[in-house]
């Protein structure tokens, strides 16, 4: 999992990133296009910050928030499978399975998009490749994202390697899956260019479809849909993960500033809503328009994202505004 600096300042906070071993930094963000000259290098000392992100162990950052949440006040029920879930006038409800009934002024649900009365707004075609990998000629601290026309392919330093994230049609996938290890990582190889040397070990591969999709009522009267629940979008350039957590953050920080009989009220939900539409929109808009502008098969469409790539590249206010909204996410306030 990639975390912005911006996430490891929340994680911070909640006394979570002490918990955490398995850190490899990103100082250096390599963004280039397949069989294009054009290329944008984001670095970190241009930022103004110690790095522009890392890759965490996700079994590791779960332990984490849970050890916090467990060294917390909070009352924590694990296993518990929320069958259904309302409101009513002033509060909100949810039926565990088993029966048990749950009443609170304010319900916010993190199912990561498990409900089935979602509104898909894009069905990529794409299928993601997760695997861990290792170089011969691995460069410490760079990320790679690197974009074809069967769709982006980044490499994050992890350990001594990399973690891998491959899209490309499901089809394309599932013989990516199915290849001995010495074969795919010649195609990896093919695929990603030289720039960390040869592939010499893959381990772990893995695979999960992309879609861009959003709950209509992510707000309604005493629930709040947080994460996954409310937005899922590509993972092109490691954004959902972040967003998520700057959900819950501003939900958090809601619930601190609002007394508690109004919980969960329609004006503490607008504000809520308020607070968190530009940087959900925006974040949702930038993932998926990086996707469909480097999908396109059009020789002239190349060579205009090749001259983007290098204009971004000399232009260092555009490159800073793209940096800070992918460190910190966009406000709207
Ligand atoms: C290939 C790929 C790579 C990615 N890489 C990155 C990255 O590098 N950086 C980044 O920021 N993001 C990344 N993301 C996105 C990131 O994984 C998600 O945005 C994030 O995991 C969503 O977290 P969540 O807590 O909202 O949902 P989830 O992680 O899906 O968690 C939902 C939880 O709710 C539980 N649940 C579901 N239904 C119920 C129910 N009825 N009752 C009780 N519990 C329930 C589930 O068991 C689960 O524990 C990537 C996504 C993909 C597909």
């Amino acid at each position: 999992m990639a975390l912005s600096y911006g996430s490891r300042l929340i994680l911070d906070r909640l006394g979570v990133w002490r918990g955490l071993q398995r850190v490899s930094p990103i100082r250096h963000i390599h963004i280039s296009q397949r069989a294009s000259l054009g290329q944008t290098q984001l670095h970190a000392e241009e930022e103004g910050v110690p790095e522009l992100g890392y890759v965490v162990d996700y079994a590791e950052l779960d332990a984490a928030l849970h050890a916090a949440l467990r060294a917390s006040p909070v009352q924590v029920v694990t296993g518990a499978r929320v069958v259904r879930s309302g409101s009513l006038s002033g509060y909100a409800w949810a039926q565990i399975d088993g029966g048990e009934l749950v009443t609170s002024r304010l319900l916010a649900i993190a199912d990561g998009g498990a409900s089935d009365d979602r509104r898909l707004l894009r069905d990529y075609n794409q299928h993601a490749l997760l695997a861990w990998v290792s170089a011969s000629q691995p460069r410490a601290e760079w990320a790679f994202e690197r974009f074809t026309e069967q769709g982006p392919v980044a490499l994050l330093p992890q350990g001594d390697g990399y973690a891998l994230v491959w899209t490309g049609t499901p089809e394309r996938v599932q013989t990516l899956l199915a290849m001995p290890d010495s074969e795919f990582l010649r195609a990896l190889h093919a695929h990603f260019g030289d720039r960390v040397g040869e592939f010499l070990v893959v381990r772990d591969r893995s695979h999960f479809p992309l879609v861009l999709s959003d709950h209509e009522q992510a707000v309604q009267p005493h629930r709040v849909m947080i994460g996954n629940a409310a937005h899922v979008m590509h993972p092109v350039a490691g954004q959902g993960f972040n967003l998520g957590l700057r959900d819950a953050w501003e939900l958090a920080q809601l619930v601190l500033e609002t007394p508690s009989a109004q919980l969960g009220e329609q004006g503490m939900l607008s504000r809520y809503a308020r607070r968190r539409r530009v940087d959900v929109q925006a974040s949702m808009w930038f993932t998926d328009s990086l996707v469909r502008l480097f999908s396109r098969q059009n020789i002239l469409l190349h060579h205009v994202r090749g001259t983007g790539l290098m204009a971004l590249q000399k232009l260092p206010p555009v490159r800073h505004f793209v940096a800070r909204r992918m460190l910190f996410g966009a406000r709207a306030w």
